[in-house]
């Protein structure tokens, strides 16, 4: 099979021939028909994640393919098409049994930990495989694995984002917009802070009220007055972080799903102690937020920005454009052409 791999820290991936990957108990093997690029791929490649990451590693952790065999001759699910939640947990430690799978000190992510998805076939957990149907596109299956996953984690599992209240979401790439639609869905009002004009346009027509320059911020207060319940701050820059914190009310929250390892954050104390505001970080999410997000999509609540499709061969291209900013929602791997696409 073909595979993107990553040989050293900052260096182009590699495309490679290598033999098929062998499942062991417990796993199955994918053919791989979508993997959509993130910005944590970036820091894989980077060597940001080191020493978690040993290298060579396939990248990729949002996965969707169809199941092609298994270790086991349990065939069960042999044909099924099937997203692939990233975080493979021991189950039993105190962070598992909480079910805190992303906490876990034994999990193992796909495309960071163990080979991903920016290959030809890929080995999963059978633990970790959501089944969907027909209807849905394997690209969108893929990115409803972490760029939907994520902000419904933050929003649903640490912040209960509840219907009627206001939310300011900072930062509308590819986790950002699906944040809104999340939001949306949820019975929230949201308004949106983006630096880019192309970004605010995607946030306005995914359901954001509002959508301004970051200079403009305090529009946000004019629109929710007294300062918003919630904010998501998707950035992971420091500027971020003040945008979503000068937005909050007194006893609001604020919830972080982007991050820069080594960029500090800083808030006034008088501020956090006498506004009592709550400041939540949020890892992706646990495997009932990934099948609700998944399901959030297949229903067509949350239709994931795909900008375009693109082959293996042409993952550093793509990645590239991902560093530079060039990407409005996400760019799909789809290492074979999804059959169902063909005439
Ligand atoms: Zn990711
Ligand atoms: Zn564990």
């Amino acid at each position: 099979m073909q595979a993107a791999v990553c040989v050293a820290y900052g260096e182009p991936l590699a495309l490679q021939t290598r033999p098929l990957p062998t499942p062991g108990p417990g796993e199955v093997l994918l053919r791989i028909d979508a993997v959509g690029l993130c910005a944590t791929d970036l820091k894989t490649i980077s060597g940001a994640l080191a020493p978690g990451t040993q290298l060579p590693v396939i990248p990729g952790h949002e996965v969707a393919g169809t199941v092609v065999g298994a270790a086991d001759g349990d065939d069960a699910l042999v044909g099924r098409r099937v997203a692939v939640y990233l975080y493979e947990s021991c189950g039993h430690c105190a962070r598992c049994v909480e079910d805190r799978p992303t906490l876990c000190p034994d999990a193992v992510r796909i495309g960071i930990e163990r080979d991903g998805g920016l290959a030809g076939y890929m080995v999963a957990a059978r633990a970790n495989l959501l089944p969907f149907g027909d209807g849905l596109d394997a690209a969108a299956a893929a990115v409803a694995m972490d760029a939907v996953t994520s902000p419904w984690g933050a929003l649903h599992g640490r912040a209960k984002i509840q219907s009627g209240e206001r939310l300011v979401v900072v930062g509308c790439g590819g986790l950002g917009l699906n944040a809104i639609q999340i939001a949306r869905a949820a019975g929230a009002r949201v308004a949106a802070v983006d630096p880019s004009a192309a970004h605010r346009e995607l946030a306005l027509a995914n359901g954001a009220e509002i959508a301004v320059d970051p200079a403009d911020a305090e529009q946000v207060r004019a629109w929710a007055p007294g300062g918003t319940d919630l904010a998501l701050e998707t950035s992971g820059r420091r500027a971020g972080f003040q945008t979503a914190a000068a937005a909050v009310r007194p006893g609001g929250r604020i919830v972080c799903n982007g991050y820069q390892p080594g960029v500090e954050y800083g808030m006034d104390s008088a501020r956090l102690v006498l506004e009592e505001i709550t400041i939540l970080g949020s890892r992706v999410g646990t495997l009932q937020d990934a099948r609700d997000a998944l399901a959030a999509v297949e229903s067509g609540a949350v239709v994931p920005q795909i900008m375009r499709t693109a082959p293996l061969t042409e993952i550093n291209e793509a990645l590239d454009a991902l560093a530079a900013g060039r990407v409005d929602g996400r760019i799909v791997i789809t290492p074979h052409v999804d059959p169902r696409r063909e005439p």
